[in-house]
């Protein structure tokens, strides 16, 4: 998938060519660094590659001279950032005297990069940093959005993907509002869809369980890691050592042969591979089981849900994601993961729920820097991040965002 194209180009300003014979290719995702001496026109460059992509997607360009006013607090250097995308009335009394909803949003985008504090100090009397940090949100959108809520997110979005754990529940308890928020962007036109790392249970049992939680989904609508796992090994003849609680049997399974792994090494040694679903009936025990089956014999090992731990009512749960990494460690066995930040739990949602859609018309909603912003980045969806809930509501945004190397478009703490 290509961003951008420029093909033997010529660049430059006001009909004075700078550079000749540019040719780039930025695929969705892509990271790219351009080096080149003082005055070899990298600024050029970058100013003609936001000009185009500007065209049909939210970009920042952030200069390096920042581009703030000094006289003006970062709250408002930070609404200027806005200015974009609404009509000039709107704009000057904005910075006149900001309303309740842009200052909301701004205070949040200032939280999230640690500037809460300055917000209303002169930009000119900041550190270096602190004006570097300013300069995001007032180059207008390519950073981290705060918004109110995820209606102003997904404004220019017709398919939103919603994660479960941490955006719309924790636990067995719907997150407030959350349901209240599925209907208003259905009433507002859009897709909606659930994109989760849950495959502890079968089909008919998440269902029954969104009904419960006060959610209308349909069954097209919820798309699992379960779902991707069982797509990858359609068919697959070999006979397999599940790690599944065994409260639901084979249900779903359909034709793969499976045995539960509990607590006889005989199963462990058994199997031909082994496949890591759902952790609720895992112990201590039967992870030393199997690493020592698979350092008796390697064998392939494909987990089912990718993440490290879900958040409960009481606290984390580990799940499979952690099991398999304290695997392969042990083992030094690669595990197959299949679900989020995985292609293929995205490319079965995307396909159920608006296949002609173009990447830059979906929004992923998550609260997993590494699973659900950075899965759905790579499929070139826009991402918003809910900070309230689930992984990121004792961490620090910028801190975060920095360790990842990730930034979603938007963050709010609650859909
Ligand atoms: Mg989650």
């Amino acid at each position: 998938m290509t961003l951008l194209r420029l093909q033997d180009e010529t660049l430059g300003h006001g009909g004075r060519a700078v550079l000749s014979g540019v040719s780039l290719t930025l695929a969705p995702g892509e990271r790219v660094v351009l080096l080149g001496r003082s005055g070899a026109g990298k600024s050029t460059l970058l100013a003609a590659v936001h000009d185009r992509l500007r065209a049909e997607t939210r970009v920042a360009l952030v200069p390096q001279e920042h581009g703030l006013v000094p006289q003006l607090s970062a709250e408002k250097n930070a609404l200027m950032g806005r200015l974009d995308d609404h009509g000039a009335l709107r704009n000057f009394r904005t910075l006149v005297r900001p309303c309740a909803e842009d200052r909301a949003g701004v205070a949040q985008v200032l939280s999230a990069l640690e500037l809460e504090a300055q917000a209303r100090q002169r930009v000119e009397t900041l550190s270096g940093g602190q004006k570097q940090r300013v300069a995001l949100p007032a180059s207008a959108g390519g950073a981290a959005r705060g918004t109110g809520n995820l209606s102003e997110a997904a404004r220019e979005a017709d398919l939103v993907l919603l994660d479960a754990y941490g955006v719309l529940n924790v636990g067995e308890t719907p997150i407030p509002g959350a349901a209240e928020r599925v209907a208003a962007l259905r009433a507002a036109g859009k897709r909606v869809a659930v994109v989760s790392n849950s495959a502890g249970y079968p089909k008919r049992h998440m269902m029954a369980r969104w009904q419960r939680l006060g959610f209308d989904f349909s069954e097209s609508e919820v798309t699992s890691s379960r779902e991707a796992l069982l797509e990858r090994l359609r068919g697959d003849p070999r006979h397999w050592g599940i790690m599944l609680g065994t409260g639901h049997g084979t249900e779903d399974l359909g034709d793969l042969k499976v045995s539960f792994l509990g607590d006889d090494p005989r199963t462990y040694a058994e199997a031909e591979g082994f496949l890591l679903i759902g952790a609720s009936d895992w112990t201590e025990a039967r992870q030393k089981l199997l690493e020592a089956a698979l350092a008796a014999q390697p064998r392939p090992v494909f987990c089912g849900n990718p993440d490290l731990v879900a958040p409960r009512e009481n606290g984390l749960s580990l799940e499979p994601g952690y099991w398999a990494h304290r695997l392969a460690d042990a083992t030094g066995i690669a595990p197959v993961f299949c679900g989020k930040p995985f292609p293929e739990i995205f490319d079965l949602a995307r396909a159920r729920n608006g296949p002609a859609l173009p990447p830059g018309r979906v929004l992923m909603v998550g609260d997993t820097l590494h699973t659900d912003i950075l899965g759905a980045q790579a499929r070139g969806f826009r991402t918003a991040l809910v900070t309230g809930h689930g992984a990121m509501k004792a961490l620090g945004c910028a801190q975060s965002f920095a360790q990842a190397g990730l930034r979603p478009d938007f963050v709010m703490p609650s859909i």
